[in-house]
């Protein structure tokens, strides 16, 4: 059916997979003979506790996560994670980050009230165009964890290869990679995201914490809601969860399972960069930011050099039917988003589009 939707490669809220929409619509007036839409029903009832269930099930055979891990669904989004994580995890008082853009600047400002915040690595250097070399950092015994963001919304950026931790503990925002790429989950202690990128509705985070990083002998003033333990003791139902995005994201994960799960996505986010960087490399008015090996296959910033005629772009791209192109004001120019649910006709249409810009406009 044609709703007049159009391209949208918005950084987030994002893109969503149309049979999910449509089949949340076809069972919003009355859920599976329940009587009433998810909205409108009580947390505490079979049919919702059977929602969530399934919801944390599927997601546990998505990434095969294995049995010591906790998966948590938390209110606040990402942001309140940047928290949350150091309010929980330093026990030691001490902390490695890598900072590789804007998400992971704001993650680091945010622990630094927590404790001592080493910043063992950094791409300011080159406004956040590469990941640095981790291999060999020098990480301090009595470090609690080392943090990366695994890719960089804002800048573009991916890790290809995890940072060698020295046996400690990894932490990772996979925020705006969630689900695009299979995911070993044993090599890390924490992986969390907020949701609207790549998975549902914006406003819950997901955790996936081992359990043996779940503490109850953390400062006692901590809010009770800020502690992982609370989550984990009562199936991410302290209080009311965000029942609607929990519902909604247990949609997209059994989508995702028929359709070849994380292996086939990955397949296919990479069809979906590589015409894009192809693209990207062949063009004289345009270029991408990012150096090669650390491109990003899920945010695809790209410029022409000059601000005017990357506004003049956009609005270009807005009138012929592609929205939210306009590039983060750190990076400037363009900036594509492709999560798992832009389909190859979106971005075979946007470049063809750029091709055709350019040409006139050379
Ligand atoms: C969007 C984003 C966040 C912040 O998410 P909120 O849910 O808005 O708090 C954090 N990290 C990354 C990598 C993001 O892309």
């Amino acid at each position: 059916m044609n709703y007049g939707r159009i391209y949208n490669f918005s950084a987030g809220p994002a893109i969503m997979p149309e049979p999910v929409l449509e089949e949340i619509r076809d069972e919003m007036m009355n859920y599976r003979g329940s009587g009433m839409c998810v909205m409108e029903m009580s947390h505490r009832s079979k049919v919702y506790q059977q929602i969530i269930d399934e919801a944390e099930a599927d997601l546990r055979t998505l990434m095969n996560i294995p049995d010591n891990y906790k998966v948590l669904f938390i209110q606040g989004g990402a942001t309140l994670q940047f928290a949350m994580i150091p309010m929980n995890l330093m026990k030691n008082g001490k902390a490695v980050y890598i900072e590789t853009g804007a998400w992971s600047k704001k993650a680091i400002a945010e622990a630094k009230k927590y404790g001592e915040v080493i910043v063992a690595a950094s791409s300011k250097d080159k406004n956040y165009s590469y990941i640095p070399d981790c291999s060999d950092l020098d990480i301090p015994e009595d470090t609690d964890y080392v943090y990366i963001c695994e890719n960089e919304t804002i800048h573009g950026v991916t890790w290809n290869e995890l940072p060698n931790t020295k046996g400690h503990v990894l932490v990772s925002d996979q925020s705006s990679m969630f689900l695009s790429r299979p995911c070993d989950v044993s090599r890390y202690g924490l992986i969390y995201g907020g949701v609207q990128k790549n998975i549902g509705p914006a406003g819950l985070a997901i955790v996936i914490i081992r359990e043996d990083l779940i503490s109850e002998d953390i400062d006692p003033k901590t809010p009770i809601y800020l502690r992982y333990d609370t989550h984990a003791n009562n199936g991410s139902m302290y209080n009311t969860p965000n029942c609607w995005a929990i519902y909604v994201c247990g949609k997209v994960f059994k989508y995702l399972l028929s359709n070849g799960g994380l292996t086939a996505m990955e397949k296919k986010n990479q069809q979906k960069a590589q015409i894009m960087y192809d693209f990207l490399d062949s063009s004289k008015m345009f270029h991408g930011t990012v150096e090669k090996k650390d491109r990003s296959l899920m945010n695809i910033p790209f410029i022409t050099g000059d601000k005017d005629k990357d506004a003049a772009v956009v609005a270009a791209t807005k009138a012929a039917g592609f929205d939210n192109l306009k590039g983060h004001k750190s990076v400037g120019g363009l900036r594509a988003s492709v999560y798992n649910a832009m389909p190859i006709e979106g971005v075979q249409a946007l470049v063809d589009f750029l091709k055709d810009y350019e040409a006139k406009n050379a």
